[in-house]
């Protein structure tokens, strides 16, 4: 399958890699928003959080497990922003169920214009 983080866990496609268990790969995002940027995914290919169903949702729930000792070894002690964009409306760009861990700074609080900024279209209420 032509997909790139597949490709990163089975290293075909290096990364720097900050956890892997048996279910889950962690790494540093190649273009990072915030001091700490870091990519938790399932090592099953999914393709979106609209993928999940009863079949797959194991790897997820072992996705979910890993993020807080993830947040722990990355020092994230006051908390972080957790995010998973999915399809078209949601800028999903990779194809490949993820999940980013944004923090290391009070981020902003207003999640769209910061980190959805290439697709925000504002909103006119007439
Ligand atoms: P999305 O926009 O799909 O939510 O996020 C995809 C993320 O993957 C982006 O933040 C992008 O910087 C990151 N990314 C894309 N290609 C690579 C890569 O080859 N290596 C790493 N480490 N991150 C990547
Ligand atoms: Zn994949």
């Amino acid at each position: 399958m032509d997909c790139i983080f597949c490709k990163i866990i089975d290293g075909s496609i290096p990364s720097k890699k900050v956890y892997e268990d048996e279910a889950v790969y962690a790494f540093h995002d190649i273009n990072p928003l915030a001091p700490v940027h870091v990519l938790v995914i399932p090592k099953m290919h999914i393709d979106s959080m609209d993928k999940v169903s009863a079949d797959n949702a194991e790897y997820v729930k072992k996705v979910f497990l890993a993020i807080p000792k993830i947040a722990e070894e990355l020092g994230l002690k006051n908390g972080y922003r957790l995010i998973s964009n999915c399809g078209e409306d949601g800028c999903q760009s990779v194809k490949h169920l993820h999940f980013h861990i944004l923090g290391g700074k009070k981020l902003e609080e207003k999640l769209v214009s910061r980190f959805g900024l290439k697709c925000f279209v504002p909103f006119h209420q007439d």
